[in-house]
């Protein structure tokens, strides 16, 4: 669809237009008492810490401890959700794949960009529909249904990829053989050429390093930030922030914000602007996010669909969300799609 080019840009770039020091190093601890960072290139004091480390993959609940399987999954089968070279990895498998079945696996939710496992299904077989490979693909979903946008996904699943695309629903994992290429689930075992294989999404590292990571009635991790939901500090120290996805639930109403770069980015600028009132003394308030999510469902033509939620708080002093789907996939959606990404580079990375 596009140059890896359009996606890699230079982070220094962003540095020197608004004047911060860009450290590029492996944060391996964080000293909260002392309000210390620790990382590969030494150690860095704060007043205020921000952590938007993104997600990590929690292979320990596929395989236990065992760094063989997880090892192994990870250089074959690897979903290229966290930003890495994966992601050119898994554009070259998909690239020279000959033909077979490739199984996705979803995560159970919150996860990371809860619509993209489908609209990668939809992007890889409209290449293999393309070029005339005989490939399969088999979506195992832990949910009863495509979610959060289903309609969408239905429609170009059932007329555009019939004979490539298979969802199966309530498809919980109960165990992986990554050696012999199989997959057991409550919705019955599959055998496999390929695959992108995502376990549970959890809080990035840092938040584990920060020991910020919430505890559920039972006393058990949570596995995100335990966190204010109007003002992003942590609650156990409001020097620290989360941004992205990292943050915890937000309302029960919904549970958690989608784990997407819109949020991330208006949650950032929010906090930001809530650092900037505490540090002159002003009143802080507390501001809500909005996210809109448009998905790839055809290459030729270029069509897109469209979620877009909308958050405000309820007469019980929660947030309430409203969810908006355009199901009938356009090229005008897809207009707009190179329309919003655009607008978040000239942003950030593009200033
Ligand atoms: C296939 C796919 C499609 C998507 N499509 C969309 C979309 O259409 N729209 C949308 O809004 N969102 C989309 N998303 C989701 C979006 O990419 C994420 O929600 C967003 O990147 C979250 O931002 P973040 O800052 O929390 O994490 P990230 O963007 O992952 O950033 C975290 C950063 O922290 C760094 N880091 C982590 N740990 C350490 C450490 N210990 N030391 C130093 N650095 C560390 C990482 O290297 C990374 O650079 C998509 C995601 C995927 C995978």
């Amino acid at each position: 669809m596009v140059d890896t080019g359009f996606l890699v840009h230079d982070m220094q770039r962003p540095a020197n237009r608004y004047g911060y020091t860009l450290v590029q190093c492996d944060v391996t601890g964080i000293e909260r008492d002392r309000k210390v960072v620790r990382t590969s290139k030494g150690a860095v004091d704060y007043d205020y810490l921000i952590l938007s480390g993104g997600i990590r993959d929690a292979w320990d609940a596929w395989f236990s401890g065992d760094q063989t399987a997880i090892g192994h999954t990870r250089a074959h089968y690897a979903s290229a959700y966290i930003p890495q070279g994966q992601m050119l990895g898994l554009k070259d498998r998909v690239r020279s794949f000959k033909g077979g079945t490739i199984v996705i696996t979803l995560p159970p939710p919150p996860h990371r960009c809860p619509f993209s496992p489908y609209e990668r299904a939809c992007l890889m077989a409209w290449h293999f529909k393309t070029n005339n490979i005989p490939a399969k693909i088999v979506i195992l979903d832990p949910k009863p249904q495509v979610a959060p946008i289903g309609e969408g996904y239905r429609t170009a699943f059932q007329e555009l990829y019939p004979d490539i695309i298979t969802h199966v629903p309530n498809a919980k994992v109960k165990e992986v053989d990554p050696f012999n290429k199989r997959i057991m689930t409550e919705a019955g075992d599959f055998g496999f050429d390929d695959a992108t294989f995502m376990p549970p999404h959890k809080a990035s590292d840092m938040v584990f390093h920060a020991d910020l990571i919430g505890r559920d009635a039972e006393g058990k991790s949570t596995g995100w930030a335990d966190m204010n939901p109007r003002l992003y500090h942590a609650n156990a120290d409001d020097s620290v922030c989360i941004v992205g996805d990292s943050m915890g639930p937000i309302s029960p109403h919904f549970g958690h914000y989608p784990k997407s770069a819109h949020v991330a980015n208006c949650i950032g600028k929010i906090v930001a602007r809530n650092i900037g009132e505490r540090v002159r003394g002003e009143e802080v308030v507390a501001r809500l996010p909005d996210n809109l999510c448009y998905m790839l469902v055809n290459g030729d033509p270029r069509e897109a669909i469209l979620v877009e939620f909308a958050y405000e708080v309820g007469a019980d002093d929660l947030v309430h969300r409203t969810q908006i789907d355009i199901d009938v996939r356009t090229p005008d959606l897809m207009e707009e799609d190179f329309g919003w990404i655009n607008g978040m580079f000239d942003d950030f990375v593009r200033v």
